[in-house]
């Protein structure tokens, strides 16, 4: 069985076609610049292909994805008809998903009803559905909420201490993102424990950054909230700040409201504090050239990590792991040094040599007297995509 993951943004598409049953990807790649040029970057049987393909709107860029897997030198299946099912990644599902589900015009116009709380993710990825469905009109396609392995919080969690009549009526409350990645990480981490009551804190660090507490396999809190703004340091994101910021920098800035978050959303976090680079890698060379306002931003993005697992243990009542994962978690060595160093009170020892290693493989990098395991999990939520589209497809 093949299932291919899409991931519909804006103006981007990620895709990948996968064997669930094997893990085994057959090929995966980019479209970017969708509605204004159009560029691909395509990785099948070794071999990457980058091309510029006028991509006037998503329909095309599905077309160029499966004209790229079915033909030509590096095609991987003879024809779409080797495609089970379609899998999409869909960033807020609401209170009304909580697994993952067959999409049919009932979960569209569900769908549909929360973009005014994803305003810039949901009308993309329910655009990726309903061209899948017209270019393949034959084939299910199954919604992935980021949203959904949250919904298990408890409601003293993801309530914000509001007019509880704007949760009622307006949603207002946290929901939480990443939840996909958050699910695989903290499985993986339940499996290297080998014990069915676990508490396991994943620090899912990519561009987008967020914690979750998972007891017994169950997300019980995460650091976003109502939208991905909220939580830590993030690459363009400022995460946590007094709301009473808002409208002060309204007043001082002449910005409405909108251009407000916006700001928040895509000129603050690390490039904001850096003034260099939203792109980690960056803001650690400036710091090793002795620029003190970039070091200043490491400590901020690690001091806010810690701050979370700290308060995470105190709710979990103990941590039996702290997992890395993502861009920042699976490859940045010294963001886990500066995060699990000053932790040794509540049983935080990290190996230094271990932790220094890099590879793609599920590793401890605790010292053997450590009471917490430390763990680097890759991630691999097309897996999970995949997965789910696969036993409800079969099912
Ligand atoms: P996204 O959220 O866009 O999927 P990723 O998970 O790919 O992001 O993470 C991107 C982040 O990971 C960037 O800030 C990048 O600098 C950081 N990163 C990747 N490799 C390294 C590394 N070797 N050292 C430090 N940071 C890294």
């Amino acid at each position: 069985m093949l299932v291919l993951v899409l991931n519909s943004g804006s103006s981007s598409l990620k895709y990948q076609l996968m064997n669930p049953e094997t893990a085994e990807v057959k090929a995966t790649g980019l479209c970017e610049r969708i509605g204004i040029d159009g560029r691909l970057v395509h990785e099948a049987n070794e071999h990457k292909i980058k091309k510029d393909i006028n991509m006037p709107t998503h329909k095309e860029a599905i077309e160029i994805v499966l004209d790229f897997l079915t033909n030509g030198e590096d095609k991987v299946i003879d024809s779409i008809d080797e495609i089970q099912a379609i899998g999409h990644r869909v960033v807020h599902g609401g209170e009304f998903f909580n697994q993952s589900v067959i999409v049919d015009d009932e979960v569209i116009a569900k769908l549909e009803s929360l973009i005014p709380l994803a305003p810039l993710h949901n009308p993309a990825n329910i655009m990726g559905m309903k061209i899948a469905q017209e270019i393949m009109p034959t084939k299910p396609n199954v919604a992935v909420f980021d949203t959904a392995f949250h919904q298990t919080m408890p409601a003293s969690n993801y309530m914000y201490a509001v007019p509880y009549e704007d949760y009622k009526e307006h949603g207002v409350r946290k929901y939480g993102f990443h939840g996909t990645s958050h699910y695989y990480v903290s499985n993986e981490a339940k499996k290297m424990l080998n014990k069915e009551d676990s508490k396991v804190i994943v620090c899912h660090l990519g561009n987008g950054s967020s914690v979750c507490a998972v007891r017994d396999g169950k997300s019980i809190d995460t650091s976003m909230g109502l939208t991905p703004l909220e939580g830590l340091v993030m690459g363009t994101r400022s995460g946590d700040i007094d709301a009473g910021v808002l409208s002060y920098l309204m007043d001082k800035k002449g910005m409405t409201a909108e251009e407000t978050v916006n700001y928040l959303n895509k000129k603050s976090g690390l490039l904001g504090v850096s003034g260099i680079s939203s792109d980690l890698r960056e803001i650690i060379e400036a710091c090793e050239n002795g620029d003190e306002r970039a070091a200043t931003t490491i400590d901020m993005k690690c001091n806010r990590i810690k701050k979370y697992i700290c308060s995470y243990a105190g709710m979990l009542e103990g941590v039996d792991a702290i997992c890395f994962t993502a861009g920042i978690g699976e490859n940045a060595d010294l963001i886990r040094e500066k995060v699990c160093n000053g932790l040794e009170f509540m049983g935080v020892e990290l190996d230094e040599d271990k932790n220094k290693v890099r590879n793609d493989e599920n590793r401890e990098i605790n010292t053997n007297s450590s009471k917490t395991k430390i763990y680097v999990i890759p991630t691999n939520e097309e897996y999970v995509i995949a997965n789910d589209t696969y036993k409800l497809v079969k099912a």
